[in-house]
């Protein structure tokens, strides 16, 4: 999608942080970080979100999910743990519409949603 920030992110256009990469999925570091480690977690095509995924597409969802544990893994996350959060659509505070997962990790991270 030439308007999409995550495509162009993917692309190289925009400069990221990227801290993971694989065929069908990368990750790099928020702009705006809202807390100690925060990174986002995006399929390589573009999918608006999870409205868009079914049967043709949801490999993704499994490709992110493995990726998020590589992440963990690499960056000491495991033990200290971490969060993964979607939001699904204007009214949930989605605002680059290209599916993307926070996964998120600190000490301020508290026990509730
Ligand atoms: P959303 O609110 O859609 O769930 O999250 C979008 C996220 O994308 C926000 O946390 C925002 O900080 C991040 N973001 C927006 N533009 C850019 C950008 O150009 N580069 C990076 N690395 N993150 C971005
Ligand atoms: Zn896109």
């Amino acid at each position: 999608m030439s308007d999409c920030i995550f495509c162009k992110i993917i692309e190289g256009q925009i400069p990221s942080t990227k801290v993971y990469e694989n065929d069908k999925v990368v990750a790099f570091k928020d702009i705006n970080p809202v807390t100690l480690f925060h990174v986002l977690i995006v399929p390589k095509i573009h999918i608006e979100n999870l409205n868009n995924i079914d049967e043709s597409n949801a490999d993704v969802i499994a490709e992110i999910h493995l990726a998020a544990k590589k992440i963990a893994e690499e960056n000491g996350l495991v033990a200290k743990g971490f969060r993964l959060i979607n939001n699904c659509g204007e009214g949930a505070g989605q605002t680059v519409m290209h599916l993307h997962y926070h996964m998120i990790s600190g000490k301020e991270l508290g026990t509730s949603i």
